[in-house]
């Protein structure tokens, strides 16, 4: 997602404010790794740009509507995931020559342009929640049978302990018949 800056390039202290909700698709073709074909909004930019003396400033926050499995029962459950970002595009023109630093994020199309495409996904990637639940005692998947032990119980009791009752009695010696 290209945004031009050519106004404030070469202005340090001038800034613009980006808000913007833009389609998944302008951030191109890269996979959005564990939210791919999870996002059900457009992607909300809430960003200032800071014109400083290496480049340009990018701050501010990203937001999006997902839809993500509950970990243990598999059911989609709607997240909403809001990352803050500030991250210096560096101006080709103001590096050392010999300056062996990764620049990182760079000016591009000739110093009058960034690329906001790997900075946000990057950042909403890094604020998905490891786990979703849809509630806090979801009973998940029946181990045996698959049963959604939400919605109905199978009668399968894989993680129990046999009942400490019935373990004395397997204990007693009983004769067969
Ligand atoms: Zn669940
Ligand atoms: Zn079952």
């Amino acid at each position: 997602m290209r945004v031009p800056v050519i106004e404030l390039v070469d202005h340090p202290g001038a800034t613009r404010a980006l808000s913007h909700a833009a389609a998944v698709e302008e951030f191109g073709e890269e996979s959005w790794g564990a939210a791919d074909g999870a996002i059900r909004s457009d992607i909300d930019l809430d960003l200032h740009l800071d014109a400083v003396v290496d480049g340009i400033l990018v701050r501010g926050r990203v937001g999006a509507d997902l839809e993500l499995p509950c970990s243990r029962c598999l059911v989609d459950q709607a997240v909403r995931v809001d990352s803050d970002v500030a991250e210096l595009f560096v101006d080709p023109a103001k590096r050392e020559e010999d300056d062996e630093e990764d620049p990182g994020y760079e000016l591009i199309d000739d110093r009058t342009a960034i690329d906001l495409s790997v900075m946000v996904r990057d950042a909403l990637l890094i604020d998905l929640p490891l786990r979703v639940l849809c509630r806090e005692d979801c009973q998940g998947l029946c181990e045996e049978c698959g049963t959604d032990r939400n919605q109905r119980d199978c009668g399968h009791r894989p993680d129990e302990a046999p009942d400490p009752r019935w373990a004395a009695l397997a204990d007693l010696d009983l004769p067969n018949e």
